[in-house]
C-alpha cells in the first residue's frame, strides 16, 4: 500500500522532501480505499514542522461591503445594491471596540471585489466619504482597528501592487484564496463563469504581486466545487510554486465547499469528507513546512478527523460575529476547540494574523504592538486573549 509505505518511511525515517503532484495523485487514489497511511504520514510531517502546536486566531469579522463586481455560483456573502454600500466608520469602530472587550486579536476586514467598478452607489459612497477606492477605505478601517487595539488582516479579492503597499502599513497579512488553478471552472455553467477575478492567471498574478510587495499572505484551495482530484492537487502545486518564489505565503487553507441557501449552488452536494481530508493530508505532504488550516465550522464535530489529517491551524474563530461568508455554519465555542485539540495530545495557541515566524518582518509599528502582547514564542499571551465578559 503506497500510503502505508509512506507512513513507515516518514515515521521511522524522519521527515522527507515534499511530495510531488504525480505521487500525490497516486496517494489520493489509494486514500479513497484506505486513508490511514496517508493520514499517518501527514501527522508525522506536521510533527516535524509544527511540533505539537495547533493555533487559531481570535477574530472579529468586519463585513466592510458585501457588494462585489463578480458573481461566484457558491457565494453566500455577496448581496446586490439596496442598503448602505459600505459599513460606515462609526459602525466599524463600535464593532471593534466590542470585539476588544471580548479579547479578540484579529480584525478580519472583508470586502467584495472592487464593487465601485460595477455599482454607482458604491463609487458615490466612496467619493462622498473621501476615498478613491475600496482599498483606500479598507486602509482607513485598518487604522480604526489598530486604534481599537486589534490587528488587521484584509481579504478583498485581487489587490494591485499600489493597494498592497497601502495596506501593508497597517495589515499584518492579507488573504487571497487561489481556490483553484483550473481554468475549466471558469467555463460555461461552472462556478467561476461570471467571476473574472477568479481566473487563475489573475489570481496567480495578484498572489505573486503580494510576494513582490513582501506582505505575509494567506491563500488556499476551495474543494468540492467541481474540481477533479488532479486539479485540486495541481492547485496546491501552484501555491507551492508561488510560495517558493515569493517567500510570503504563510498559510494554506483547505476549505471544503458547503452549499448555502439562495445561491446558484444551493442544491449541489457538499465536498465529501474523504475528498476534503485527503486533500488536507496531501497539502501537508506537498508543502510540509507550510501552516495548513481547515475551518472547524464547515464540518461540525470534525476536530479529530481534521487534526488527524495534519492541520496545524483552525483559522479565525469569533466570539462576537458570525461567519458572513458561510452564514449557515456557526463557529464553535473556542473552549470546545481548545478541549478537543488538547484531547488529541496537541497544544492550543492563539496566534496573530501573522504567524510567529513573520513578526520580525513587520513594519515597526505593527511589530512593536504585537510584541507588547506576545509570549516568548510569538503567540498571543493568555491574558490578552483570554479576556471578555
Ligand atoms: S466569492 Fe468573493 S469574488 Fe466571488 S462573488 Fe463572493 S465576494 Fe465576490
Amino acid at each position: 500500500m503506497a500510503g502505508g509505505r509512506r507512513a513507515e518511511c516518514a515515521l521511522e525515517g524522519g521527515p522527507r522532501g515534499p511530495m510531488g503532484a504525480r505521487e500525490a495523485l497516486e496517494e489520493y487514489r489509494e486514500a479513497m480505499r484506505d486513508a490511514s497511511g496517508l493520514r499517518a504520514a501527514a501527522r508525522a510531517a506536521r510533527a516535524a514542522s509544527a511540533g505539537r502546536v495547533v493555533s487559531f486566531s481570535k477574530k472579529a469579522f468586519v463585513s466592510v461591503t458585501t457588494l462585489c463586481r463578480d458573481v461566484c455560483s457558491y457565494c453566500a456573502y455577496r448581496t446586490g445594491p439596496g442598503g448602505e454600500a459600505f459599513m460606515p466608520e462609526r459602525a466599524v469602530r463600535a464593532l471593534l471596540e466590542n470585539a476588544r472587550r471580548h479579547g479578540c486579536v484579529e480584525a478580519l476586514l472583508v470586502a467584495g471585489e472592487r464593487p465601485e467598478e460595477r455599482y454607482a452607489e458604491a463609487a458615490s459612497w466612496l467619493r462622498r466619504e473621501g476615498h478613491g477606492s475600496t482599498a483606500e477605505y479598507l486602509a482607513r478601517c485598518s487604522e480604526i482597528a489598530l486604534e481599537c487595539g486589534l490587528f488587521p488582516h484584509t481579504n478583498a479579492g485581487n489587490l494591485r501592487r499600489d493597494e498592497l503597499r497601502l495596506l501593508r502599513e497597517t495589515n499584518m497579512s492579507v488573504g487571497m484564496m487561489l481556490e483553484t488553478s483550473s481554468g475549466r471552472l471558469g467555463g460555461a455553467g461552472m462556478p467561476h463563469e461570471a467571476a473574472p477575478s477568479k481566473r487563475p492567471e489573475a489570481r496567480v498574478r495578484a498572489l505573486e504581486d503580494a510576494g513582490r510587495e513582501g506582505i505575509a499572505t494567506t491563500t488556499g484551495v476551495l474543494v468540492g466545487i467541481g474540481e477533479t482530484p488532479a486539479e485540486a492537487i495541481e492547485s496546491i502545486a501552484e501555491i507551492g510554486r508561488i510560495a517558493e518564489a515569493g517567500g510570503h505565503i504563510q498559510e494554506v487553507i483547505v476549505q471544503n465547499f458547503r452549499p448555502e441557501g439562495l445561491t446558484a449552488m444551493a442544491r449541489a452536494p457538499p465536498a465529501g469528507a474523504a475528498h476534503h481530508e485527503a486533500i488536507v493530508a496531501i497539502t501537508r505532504l506537498m508543502l510540509p513546512s507550510m501552516n495548513v488550516q481547515a475551518p472547524p465550522n464547515l464540518t461540525p464535530r470534525s476536530y479529530d478527523s481534521l487534526l488527524g489529517a495534519g492541520i496545524n491551524d483552525w483559522g479565525g474563530i469569533s466570539p462576537v460575529t458570525p461567519d458572513h461568508v458561510n452564514p449557515e455554519y456557526a463557529w464553535p465555542e473556542i473552549r470546545e476547540v481548545e478541549a478537543r485539540t488538547r484531547a488529541a495530545g496537541l497544544e492550543f495557541r492563539c496566534r496573530f494574523p501573522a504567524y510567529p515566524e513573520r513578526l520580525a518582518g513587520l513594519p515597526a509599528r505593527l511589530r512593536e504592538a504585537a510584541l507588547a502582547v506576545a509570549d516568548a514564542d510569538g503567540y498571543v499571551a493568555g491574558p490578552r486573549w483570554r479576556t471578555g465578559p
